[in-house]
């Protein structure tokens, strides 16, 4: 019921005979036509859920979370202890955000005498739904709703992510969530599966590969030592912050960039830093025994959080080299879009992407190179450098993907490929049939299958209208 062809909005519903379970309940994002996805009716009462399994804490996928609470659904909400602490950043901070999107919108509305809207959800909504979280650390097998086993894999996309499997009336299905990325700086690798009857995977980046993470360490060492002003990163503040936090430090250390002011402009991440620190136990072997060296995450004197709006403000005015970190990573909302504002028209700037634009974001916009935005009404020109580093991302290339299902003992019955457009969920698929001769399916949004128990010998779906 989302990412379908599209990369945001994750919502699987799955009923068995008797319960029904959502996987995931995320935003859709990106346009405004996406987003008016998120008020869609549903075509199941969230009060007659039986449980709410989230992969992580991404609000593409944790987004609609509060929505669900709002109208009535009162049961669990399964998610690992990290996710469930980044969900109480997330989450509000979502809240807030669709109140301040309404009141803005709002302000015009009244004026033409048009109807008011109301907001998705409240920040004291998306505090509500916090209280049904329940905490299922990885590799526990815990029953959920009658008879349906649920176990939680390292996904390595973000902290605490999960890959997400489930043993139903005898059959299995693995939902693969966001799948990190192996080069991943800080987290571990994604668990390998066994076997699955079913499997639905993402795509995000099912027709790319990425460049070595040497490669991605030595462009951004090259963009810093040669900026003349300052370089701004749009970044998200779960993870993406934190990688570029932990390499910059190791590039300062090895003596490859000039020692900067570097400012992290964003309270939730700050906050999610916070988080971080707290869960050195998930994190990969190497910086594990970084850190068993005694060698700082995230801390360096030059490396100043920032929460308050009047430090971020001081920052409009920088003209000297520096590094600003800041989110959304988008630059759909956020401290970011001030950054840019003021930043984009100094031929000394630099932009720098390290992250995944959605289609028709300002982000994407950008990247392709427009020569002028619209920002809090005005037109803004594009005078300063745009630089991408393709190789940040948290999920898995091709080839990741690809190696990661030839991991398992034997290969799923059926495939569901979602979560990426649909050039790359294609691209996918082609090679799963190629190189694995798995069959694939590319749902579109809405459509409806009906699994067969793997045990009655073959496994089959039957697309229902
Ligand atoms: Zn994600």
């Amino acid at each position: 019921m989302g990412a379908a062809q599209t990369v945001t909005g994750s919502l699987y519903l799955l009923e068995t005979k008797k319960q029904r379970f959502l996987v995931d309940a995320g935003l859709f994002q990106g346009s405004q036509k996406a987003e008016k996805q998120n008020f869609r009716p549903l075509p199941f009462h969230p009060k007659h859920l039986d449980g709410i399994i989230l992969t992580h804490a991404h609000i593409d996928h944790s987004g609609l979370i509060p929505r669900m609470v709002a109208e009535g659904y009162r049961g669990p909400i399964y998610a690992t202890p990290a996710t469930i602490d980044l969900c109480r950043i997330v989450l509000p901070d979502s809240g807030s955000l669709h109140e301040e999107d309404c009141r803005f919108e709002n302000k015009w509305r009244k004026k033409c005498g048009k109807d008011l809207l109301v907001p998705l959800y409240t920040r004291q909504q998306a505090e509500m739904s916090l209280k049904y979280f329940e905490k299922l650390d990885y590799y526990k097998r815990h029953t959920i709703g009658r008879a349906v086993n649920l176990t939680f894999h390292d996904a390595g996309h973000i902290l605490g992510s999960a890959i997400v499997e489930l043993e139903i009336e005898g059959s299995k299905i693995v939902f693969s969530g966001d799948m990190g990325n192996r080069d991943n700086p800080i987290l571990r690798e994604p668990d390998l599966i066994d076997q699955t009857d079913y499997l639905v995977i993402e795509s995000t980046y099912g027709d790319r590969l990425h460049d070595d993470p040497a490669t991605r360490m030595e462009g951004l060492g090259e963009i810093i030592r040669g900026a003349q002003g300052p370089i701004i990163i749009p970044a998200f503040a779960v993870e993406r912050t934190q990688e570029l936090m932990y390499d910059i430090i190791r590039l300062q250390r090895d003596g490859k960039i000039p020692i900067l002011p570097i400012y992290v402009d964003s309270p939730m991440a700050v906050s999610a830093t916070e988080i971080f620190e707290r869960y050195q136990s998930v994190f990969g072997s190497e910086i594990r025994a970084a850190l068993k060296r005694g060698e700082p995450l995230f801390e360096t004197p030059n490396m100043h959080l920032i929460r308050s709006p009047e430090e971020s403000q001081r920052l409009n005015k920088l003209e000297s080299p520096a590094i600003i970190i800041s989110a959304s990573g988008m630059c759909e909302g956020g401290r970011i879009r001030h950054h840019l504002y003021h930043h984009l028209p100094q031929a000394q700037s630099t932009v720098v992407f390290v992250g995944f634009q959605a289609e028709r974001t300002l982000g994407r916009r950008l990247k392709e190179g427009v020569q002028s935005i619209t920002l809090f009404g005005e037109t803004v020109p594009v005078r300063a450098k745009v630089k991408s580093l393709d190789s940040y991302s948290a999920h898995a290339d091709y080839e990741g993907l690809i190696s990661w299902v030839r991991g398992m003992q034997q290969p799923p019955a059926y495939t569901f490929i979602t979560h990426g457009e649909l050039s790359s969920s294609q691209a996918l698929g082609k090679r799963m049939m190629d190189e694995l001769e798995i069959v694939t399916v590319i749902p579109a949004l809405g459509e409806l299958f009906e699994l067969l128990p793997a045990s009655s010998g073959t496994a089959r779906l039957e697309p229902a209208n």
